[in-house]
């Protein structure tokens, strides 16, 4: 399965007039279709799992920048937290503590978006807007001096229903504009990175678009 380079010229080409940024999703592909991407310019590239990033990351040219977009384990933060740029898909206090301490050993500062909840699935992770609230003042009342809140990450339900696709989208914005200094929402995936834009994400997930479809 090839990297569909059309297809990556033309989402680029829309993503930058509108000003969202693209984190190319290469979990499970190869690190030569990476590289491929990396040559037209791309530097954002997103994994869901700590071994595959750490490997890749250490065979690609250290300027890529790592999104981590999986859910991650609080014993694996150790192994990413010297080199991750964004960490997305933060859904406890607990690991935020944990992501803190690592980074203050890297002495480093780890943006980290929070996730919320938005989809009817139960199966998926994140916050609700009760929980968010609480998890925000708590920040904001003890802060955790190496990471920093840079937005809100969310996935919308696994459905053909674009309508519902949109509420979901149209909430997690309405959330993200409770916050001012927030400056990341990350949402928007191959199906649905379009609905996403309309509803104001400046930041979209997009893995087989580009790199074709995962096994
Ligand atoms: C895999 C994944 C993506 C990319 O999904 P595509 O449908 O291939 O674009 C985006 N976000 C998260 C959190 C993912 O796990």
């Amino acid at each position: 399965m090839a990297v569909n380079i059309s297809a990556y010229n033309n989402i680029k080409n829309y993503l930058d007039e509108k000003h969202v940024q693209l984190v190319a999703v290469s979990k499970t592909k190869p690190v030569e279709d990476i590289l491929e991407l990396y040559l037209l310019g791309q530097r954002d590239f997103g994994e869901n799992y700590v071994q595959e990033l750490v490997e890749k990351a250490e065979k690609l040219p250290k300027d890529i920048r790592w999104h981590f977009i999986g859910h991650l384990q609080t014993n694996k933060v150790k192994l990413i937290a010297p080199f991750v740029q964004l960490i997305h898909g933060v859904d406890s206090l607990k690991l935020l503590k944990e992501i803190n301490k690592q980074a203050a050993k890297s002495e480093r500062v780890i943006d980290c978006l929070l996730q919320v909840h938005i989809a009817q699935e139960e199966t998926k992770f994140g916050f609700d807007e009760a929980e968010l609230n609480q998890v925000m003042s708590q920040l904001n009342d003890s802060p955790l001096t190496n990471i920093q809140i840079a937005g809100l990450m969310g996935m919308a339900s696994f459905t053909e229903n674009m309508e519902i696709v949109k509420e979901e989208f149209q909430k997690l914005k309405a959330l993200f504009d409770q916050f001012p200094k927030l400056r990341i929402l990350s949402m928007g995936m191959s199906s649905d990175y379009k609905i996403a834009v309309v509803e104001k994400s400046n930041m979209v997930r997009i893995g087989s678009l580009l790199f074709g479809q995962r096994v």
